[in-house]
């Protein structure tokens, strides 16, 4: 069984957007720039906003954070999207999901101007990523997508399952394996909490992306052997130490590791990949606006 270190990836990556950047302010080019909106004052979405701002500051890109209270109307939110929209100084904006309850995410999502939408979130990317086109694609699947093609893994003619068909997850992930591209070029099955049959479809599958949100749920019976296993979950679960909790992933590491050929850990694997989608979606926007693509 190998490894597939999210670590080691995006240091590595880190390294070649870190050096990419630099290049382009070497030509007398200002930073790129995230901004990220933060409604409410929800801890893990704070935590998740901070550590986006220090990916940002690591690469040498500059990243603002703007902060409303939770009882912020609608309207009022819009507007704010609408001046980010407008402003030619940020490339990439994202609405840190999720908003409170009176407020419409998927009409924040469509405010956003898709060509800042570094999220790809936005039904005009959504659409372009199912196309097949140049856009920006969901951090996360996009993290999975460089995580099997540096580390060479085959693709093509492989069945994959995806457990789990969240907008944010599940279904771009399956999108993206059917695509006629390189990785890619899978039969995917994506298999949800209506699935009947998922443990003997599992059995039948060559790579396994489980993004359902139960801890531990992929055992080792459910699992061909050689078969490549990511793991999206992050899950808290009690435990008895320091914190309270720990975290899970959807797979039960150890036994499944035992029969993979390649297996993400969590933490340290997928987590790590999707902020670097993020960064590269970011940069993308900084090159399309600076008019370098
Ligand atoms: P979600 O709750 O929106 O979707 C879960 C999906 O799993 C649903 O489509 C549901 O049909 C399916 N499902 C639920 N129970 C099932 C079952 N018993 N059998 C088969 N399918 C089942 O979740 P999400 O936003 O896609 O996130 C999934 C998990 O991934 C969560 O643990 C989340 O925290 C994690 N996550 C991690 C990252 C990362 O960067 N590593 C990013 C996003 C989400």
């Amino acid at each position: 069984m190998e490894l597939l270190d999210g670590k080691v990836l995006a240091k590595a990556i880190k390294a070649e957007l870190k050096e990419k950047i630099a290049s382009y302010k070497e030509k007398g080019w200002r930073a790129p720039h995230l901004c990220a909106i933060l409604v409410g004052e929800d801890g893990a979405s704070q935590t998740y906003v901070a550590s986006k701002a220090k990916d940002c500051e690591e690469l040498g890109m500059d990243s603002t954070v703007f902060r409303f209270p939770s009882g912020i109307s609608e309207n009022d939110l819009l507007a704010e999207v609408e001046k980010v929209n407008l402003n030619t100084n940020i490339d990439g904006l994202i609405v840190q999901m999720p908003v409170p309850e009176h407020i419409n995410s998927l009409n924040v999502m469509m405010h956003i101007d898709p060509s800042k939408d570094v999220d790809g979130f936005h039904p005009m990317n959504v659409g372009m990523m199912f196309k097949g086109l140049d856009t920006f694609l969901p951090a996360t699947p996009y993290g999975i997508m460089m995580m099997l093609e540096r580390y060479k893994i085959e693709t093509s003619g492989k069945h994959c399952v995806v457990i789990g068909r969240s907008d944010i997850v599940g279904k771009p992930m399956a999108a993206l394996l059917m695509q006629n591209t390189n990785p890619g070029n899978c039969t995917v099955t994506v298999c949800h909490s209506k699935t009947k049959n998922l443990r003997e479809l599992c059995l039948q599958a060559d790579i396994i992306v489980a993004a359902l949100g139960r801890p531990e749920f992929l055992k080792a019976d459910m699992v061909k052997p050689g078969a490549v296993v990511i793991d999206v979950g992050i899950s808290r679960v009690d435990a008895n130490n320091e914190r309270g909790y720990v975290i899970k992933g959807d797979v039960a590491f150890d036994e499944v590791a035992a029969k993979a050929s390649y297996i993400t850990p969590v933490p340290g694997g997928v987590g790590l990949m999707t902020r670097i989608g993020l960064l590269q979606n970011t940069l993308k926007a900084y090159e399309w606006h600076m008019g370098s693509k």
